[in-house]
């Protein structure tokens, strides 16, 4: 039975002039990992802007059954809706630690949240390893790990991550794809923004594939493996 955790409806933004995302509509299930793949410049990024609360937009939002549009960013994360955005937004000259306590700033369950400290700890040992170290130090992959981590601390319901493995090595994505499917076996719901298709192929259930911000094609992973476009155009390519 279908059960949205977040359902984007018609949903349209403007820069100026400049039609950036033209009635995109994508309803996420509780549970799941929903892949947006599509080449630079399509709009994925815009889409989390939009349901972060961090662009205006035209059409519906709705998290958990409630309409975003009169929501502020922070009451959207207090929500349980977390962002990892494309640039990391880390603290440069705070430690591991610190920035992963930043992550947790908004919570009063102190023991729940030391818990969740070890639990990100367990589930990135690179960042268990490096808890002292200023952020700006970490290599692209800790730093991803890093935001990954911060986010978790949040005690997200659900996670929008933007090209989590954008520059990152092959090993380092091997730790990323591992975190998220342990992630995705905890019951966290995913919106997945890639240009590596190959990786949002491989998690994903479900996706869409955007392109000069419309949606050209909608469907079950299987169906995006089948699909002959899908595949010359954006699969083997990473
Ligand atoms: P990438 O993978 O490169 O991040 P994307 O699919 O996330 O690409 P967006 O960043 O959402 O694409 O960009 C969609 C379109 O909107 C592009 O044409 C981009 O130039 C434009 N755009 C994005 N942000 C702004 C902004 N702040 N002001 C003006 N135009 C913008």
């Amino acid at each position: 039975m279908s059960d949205p955790l977040l359902e984007i409806d018609d949903l349209h933004v403007y820069y100026g002039k400049a039609h950036a995302l033209k009635g995109v509509s994508v309803s996420v299930e509780r549970g799941e990992i929903y892949g947006v793949i599509g080449p630079n410049g399509a709009g994925k990024t815009t889409m989390l802007n939009a349901v972060a609360g961090f662009v205006d937009y035209e059409g519906t939002i709705r998290y958990d059954g409630s309409d975003l549009a009169d929501e502020r960013a922070q009451d959207i994360v207090q929500d349980g809706l977390i962002y990892c955005t494309e640039d990391r937004d880390l603290f440069p000259f705070f430690s591991v630690h610190e920035n992963l306590l930043m992550g947790a700033q908004f919570r009063d369950d102190r023991e729940a949240v030391e818990a969740d400290l070890e639990m990100v700890y367990d589930l990135f040992p690179r960042l268990d390893e490096r808890r002292e170290q200023e952020a700006e130090t970490m290599s692209g992959g800790e730093q991803q790990m890093l935001a990954i981590g911060r986010a978790l601390m949040s005690d997200p319901e659900m996670l929008m991550l933007d090209e989590p493995t954008i520059g990152l090595a092959p090993v380092i994505i091997q730790d990323i794809s591992e975190a998220i499917e342990r992630l995705l076996d905890e019951g966290l719901t995913i919106l997945l923004a890639e240009q590596n298709s190959t990786f949002a192929l491989r998690h994903a259930e479900r996706l869409s594939l955007i392109e000069t911000g419309e949606i050209e094609l909608e469907g079950t992973a299987s169906e995006f493996h089948d699909n002959e476009y899908v595949r010359e155009a954006y699969v083997g390519v990473h």
